[in-house]
């Protein structure tokens, strides 16, 4: 007697082959039967020719502050998501001090889009070393499975203390910062993330630590994981960073590269075919670059409170130090405006590059403005006489920096991107789930892959797209039994309509440490997700009562 049977499903191995009808059962967490006849099961669940697929393994989340107070990582196994991969970008919580933790937390406020509050009320800081913050998790337990890299900027912090994000590091810090990494890889982390991007800045435009490493503590930390012959490598690179550098990483280790994050922006339309070129080049060369790519428009909810998106900008660099009342001060001043004004002329691969056309005005507090709402920025300054910064900073101004502006910033272009998405370096990514809460909800990228990208623009057949989210990843990071729908691998599971599966409208909720808002998107077509046979969504989205089902993955092939 198995404990699960789901029953006339559509089902699709993850490996890419044709699907086939049939039935599914599971005993202790596995899939114990595939085929015509799987036998009985205490619970049957008749998927009336549904598609079965393995679960969505998310490659890019933030969840490491989060998972410590809310196990279950929500809201991303009601969309699917049955594996997340966190510490992404270098950003983690471990290993960290007592003394310093306030540091780490005023470095992730900004990148996690979660206020000090949040944080500072919300972390369980019941660990110092990287090795025991997975025992933490395992202990407490985690809905769905968890993998961790071990990240730079923290690793670096806990070495360097206040001096991270200042100077490089002596030969002597360098080494004991890869003392660290191998210790954290034999702990179990999937491998070593980093970043050099510009737009990563913690509390008042402090840079994330990784950004002062020189080129001699990157190939030390990198080439570590040669030494434990596992893991993966990660970068969220700069508009800047060469790709024959990070390739000289990847060979300096022998193990695979993931680069992030390939956006498409329409000023610079070619760069990010340039990096898959690159990638491509570098895998005929024996090392094994892949480019992370989102299926996702890179859509921002704002106010200036939190002017994220303006934040590349040189000439808004002094603002990220000042308090509010210097900030609106700064924002009037015409000779700040000239400099923003003068800097959005000039082309560069930065998030924002006055694409007014993509910023809207979503929400109004005076009554008089409310006839702004909706339209973009580009249209309402041409009516007002203004030039679109002065339209924005006026408006922001008048209503106490509380008016809500929605932009559209990179990867809206759907031909460039249906392109990346079939490039065959390619890894479908970017969710950044855990992350940026304030600003956006992109934890349903598989939802909108399968829905979007796969039924309506037609980039892939199904079953190479559902691939793309399952054993494609599950391979790239060792990760050896799951990912794929076969007899013995774990039961993660995702059973939903092909005809209607996406995601709804982002939603924003209170339910953050400290009263503290993000936004979260509901699921669409979603019939079942369960993480090693146990249910932890059906079709409202995530149970009241979901199990922490989940693994803390510490165990991956070389
Ligand atoms: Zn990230």
């Amino acid at each position: 007697m198995h404990d699960l049977l789901i029953k006339n499903a559509t089902i699709y191995d993850g490996l890419g082959g044709a699907p086939v009808q049939g039935n599914l059962a599971v005993s202790d967490g596995r899939i114990a039967a595939v085929g015509k006849d799987a036998g009985a099961a205490r619970e049957v669940v008749n998927a009336d020719g549904l598609a079965l697929m393995p679960g969505i393994i998310d490659t890019h989340t933030h969840f490491d502050a989060q998972i410590t107070w809310d196990p279950l990582a929500s809201p991303s196994p009601g969309l699917g998501v049955t594996t997340v991969i966190m510490g992404n970008c270098g950003f983690t919580i471990a290993p960290c001090r007592p003394p310093d933790r306030d540091l780490t937390m005023r470095n992730l406020t900004h990148v996690e889009g979660m206020s000090l509050d949040a944080l500072r009320s919300g972390i369980d800081w019941n660990f110092e070393t990287f090795p025991e913050y997975l025992d933490g998790l395992e202990r407490r337990g985690v809905g769905p499975n968890v993998a961790c890299f071990a990240g730079h900027s923290s690793i670096r912090t806990f070495v360097m203390r206040e001096a991270a994000t200042t100077r490089a590091a002596t030969p002597d810090e360098v080494a004991e910062m890869r003392r660290l990494v191998v210790q954290a890889l034999e702990a179990g982390a999937c491998g070593f993330s980093t970043t050099r991007s510009g737009q990563h800045n913690g509390e008042a435009g402090i840079p994330m630590p990784s950004r002062l490493a020189d080129e001699r503590e990157m190939l030390a930390l990198s080439s570590s994981l040669k030494d434990v012959g596992r893991g993966i490598l990660m970068m969220t690179k700069a508009a800047d960073t060469p790709m024959p550098f990070i390739e000289k990483l990847a060979q300096s280790a022998g193990r695979p590269y993931l680069v992030a994050a390939l956006l498409h922006s329409n000023l610079t339309p070619e760069s990010t075919f340039e990096d898959l070129a690159h990638i491509a080049a570098a895998r005929n060369r024996g090392n094994r670059l892949y480019g992370a790519v989102s299926p996702c428009p890179l859509t921002f909810e704002f106010t200036l409170h939190e002017p994220y998106v303006f934040e590349g900008l040189a000439a808004w660099q002094p603002l990220m130090k000042m308090d509010e009342a210097g900030m609106k001060k700064a924002l009037s001043d015409p000779e700040f405006r000239i400099a923003v004004k003068d800097e959005l002329a000039r082309r560069s691969r930065r998030m924002f590059n006055g694409e007014w056309e993509k910023m809207f005005v979503t929400q109004t507090t005076r009554p008089e403005h409310a006839k702004f709402e909706g339209g973009a920025i580009d249209v309402l300054a041409a009516r007002e006489g203004k030039h679109p910064v002065d339209f924005l900073l006026d408006l922001s101004l008048a209503e106490n920096l509380d008016t809500l502006f929605t932009a559209t910033l990179l990867n809206s272009d759907e031909q460039a991107v249906g392109a990346m998405l079939r490039d065959p370096n390619s890894i479908v990514s970017l969710s950044d789930a855990g992350a940026h809460l304030t600003f956006l909800c992109d934890a349903g990228f598989g939802l909108h892959f399968l829905g979007h990208w796969v039924r309506d623009k037609h980039v892939m057949p199904l079953e190479a797209g559902v691939r793309k989210l399952s054993a494609e990843p599950a391979d790239l990071f060792g990760i050896r039994d799951r990912g794929r729908l076969a007899l013995g691998q774990c039961a993660d599971l995702l059973l939903f309509d092909p005809a209607t599966v996406g995601r709804g409208r982002p939603e924003r909720v209170f339910d953050l440490p400290a009263g503290a808002s993000r936004l979260t998107t509901p699921s669409v077509g979603v019939h079942g997700v369960w993480v090693n046979g146990q249910c932890m969504a059906a079709r409202d989205g995530m149970l009241a009562d979901a199990p922490t089902a989940g693994r803390v993955l510490r165990k991956f092939a070389a």
